[in-house]
Formats: structure tokens, C-alpha cells, sequence
């Protein structure tokens, strides 16, 4: 079996920017309520022009552009990060521990399990792993290089069901 190799990420989609700007030119068209925009500013987002009043969360009603300078989306839905969070905020459950990781929390990814950064270790010796280290995954198990070598030689994972 190739060794695998650890990699730290970020889960969940990241927020959108949102900017206010002055109208140039032509008045633009709010995309939420497709009127005029005649405001000295307006909220740029998504590729949209928008009243800071109509640029609002799905959720909270909030005004996007008075909570922050992101936005997040999902399903077409225009959320705010507290209520993204809440509704879509978490990542899965840590392979290692079982509890549950919540989303834009740093996490180590190994094929389809993600763990906890500080349950990223060996489970035999408990040697933590840097990004980029190789890893072995047996059994569901992490395990660090020796460890997996010294298993293959004692035939210990033989009788394990992958
Ligand atoms: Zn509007
Ligand atoms: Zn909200
Ligand atoms: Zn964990
Ligand atoms: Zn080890």
C-alpha cells in the first residue's frame, strides 16, 4: 500500500466579498428588489449591484452590508456567517475522536476522514504529522510509517478485514 499524504484544509465554502461602492454611470438595477438604485452607495455582490437595505439574510433578515464584508451562500440561499454557520456549519464528525468538527475549523483530510488537527497522530505511538508527511491508513487507523512497516512485518493487520 502507497503511503498517503496528510493534507491541512479548511472546510466549508468560503464567504463571498461584498463591496460598497459609488454608482458610476448608468444606474444600475438592484437585484433584490429590481429597482433603481439611486443610493449614494450601493453593495456589490456576486456580481450584483444591490441596496444596502436589500442585500439581507434569508435567515435573520439582517442587513448583510451593516454585519460584515462577506456574505455566504448556499441553494441559492444569501446568508449571513452566523446563520451559514448554523445551518450548514458543520464538517462531519472527526474520524479519531467522533466528535463533530465544526465548519471553517482547520482540519487534516486522509481520503474520505477528517480529523481533528490535534487527533491527527499516530493511534499506536501518537507521533503527530506536519502537512505533507506520509502516512499509512490500515484499518481505518492512522499510523505513521514505522509502525505500519512494523505491522506488516509481525502480520498483524493479516487477520483485520479491510
Ligand atoms: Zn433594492
Ligand atoms: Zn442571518
Ligand atoms: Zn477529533
Ligand atoms: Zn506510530
Amino acid at each position: 500500500m502507497l503511503p498517503s499524504k496528510s493534507a491541512l484544509e479548511k472546510l466549508g465554502t468560503g464567504g463571498v466579498p461584498m463591496l460598497s461602492v459609488q454608482p458610476k454611470g448608468k444606474q444600475k438595477g438592484c437585484a433584490g428588489c429590481n429597482r433603481k438604485i439611486k443610493d449614494r452607495y450601493l453593495l456589490k455582490a456576486l456580481d450584483k449591484y444591490w441596496h444596502e437595505d436589500c442585500l439581507k439574510c434569508a435567515c435573520c433578515d439582517c442587513r448583510l452590508g451593516e454585519v460584515g464584508s462577506t456574505l455566504y451562500t448556499k441553494a441559492n440561499l444569501i446568508l449571513c456567517r452566523r446563520d451559514y454557520l448554523r445551518l450548514f456549519g458543520t464538517t462531519g464528525n472527526c474520524a479519531a475522536c467522533s466528535k463533530l468538527i465544526p465548519a471553517f475549523e482547520m482540519v487534516m483530510r486522509a481520503r474520505d476522514n477528517v480529523y481533528h488537527l490535534d487527533c491527527f497522530a499516530c493511534q499506536l505511538c501518537n507521533q503527530r504529522f506536519c502537512v505533507g508527511d506520509k502516512f499509512f491508513l490500515k484499518n481505518n487507523m492512522i499510523l505513521c510509517q514505522m509502525d505500519y512497516e512494523e505491522g506488516q512485518l509481525n502480520g498483524s493487520f493479516e487477520s483485520q478485514v479491510q
